[in-house]
């Protein structure tokens, strides 16, 4: 849905959340697996039809928060990727979207989060993930119309087509 638009997305989440997979299917149309060593906490710049995407962990790594802050500022878009089967980092996740949302860090920013790995048995419903990541919280702090939720699943190639056409609106 990006067809003739232009600007920059920046991809964050915790490691292990999907964000190289995303990228690199991006990028190829292929799905692989990075072992952890092979992913590096910040991706390479890539564009693609006048986008370019970046991505960054977050989580652990406050050394280098100063470092992303600088590109949150430049884009035009934040998609922030959940794993959605892991029930024990969804705090951590929300300290992270609190933290980036409630400091005003991406004030006018367009925020979707995407719930990724949603073809697992055990991820989390959307209820579920609303209320770990406390959504109305962050649709007050963020503005009902700059935050979406999405249900993806990279590996399958489902639902983050949704997540970028909602992005395109703002681009
Ligand atoms: P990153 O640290 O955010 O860059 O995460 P990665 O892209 O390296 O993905 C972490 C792990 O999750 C890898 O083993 C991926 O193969 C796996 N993964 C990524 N997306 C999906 C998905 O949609 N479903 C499932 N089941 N696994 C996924």
């Amino acid at each position: 849905g990006f067809e003739g638009k232009e600007g920059s997305l920046l991809m964050l989440g915790l490691d292990n959340a999907g964000k190289t997979t995303l990228l690199h299917r991006l990028r190829t149309g292929d799905v692989r697996s990075f072992p952890p060593t092979d992913r590096p906490h910040m991706t390479e710049k890539f564009e693609c039809n006048g986008i370019t995407f970046q991505a960054w962990d977050m989580g652990g790594h406050e050394a280098v928060r100063h470092l992303w802050e600088d590109y949150v500022c430049e884009c035009s878009a934040v998609l922030f990727l959940v794993d959605s089967a892991d029930k024990g980092r969804l705090e951590e996740a929300a300290f992270e979207l609190d933290a980036l949302i409630g400091e005003k860090i991406v004030a006018d920013v367009p925020v979707a989060i995407m719930c990724n790995k949603c073809d697992l048995d055990e991820a989390l419903s959307s209820k579920e993930i609303e209320e770990g990541l406390h959504y109305q919280e962050l649709q007050k702090m963020q503005g009902e119309e700059n935050i979406a939720m999405f249900r993806i699943s990279v590996l399958k190639g489902e639902g983050y087509q949704s997540a970028f056409r909602w992005v395109a609106k703002f681009l």
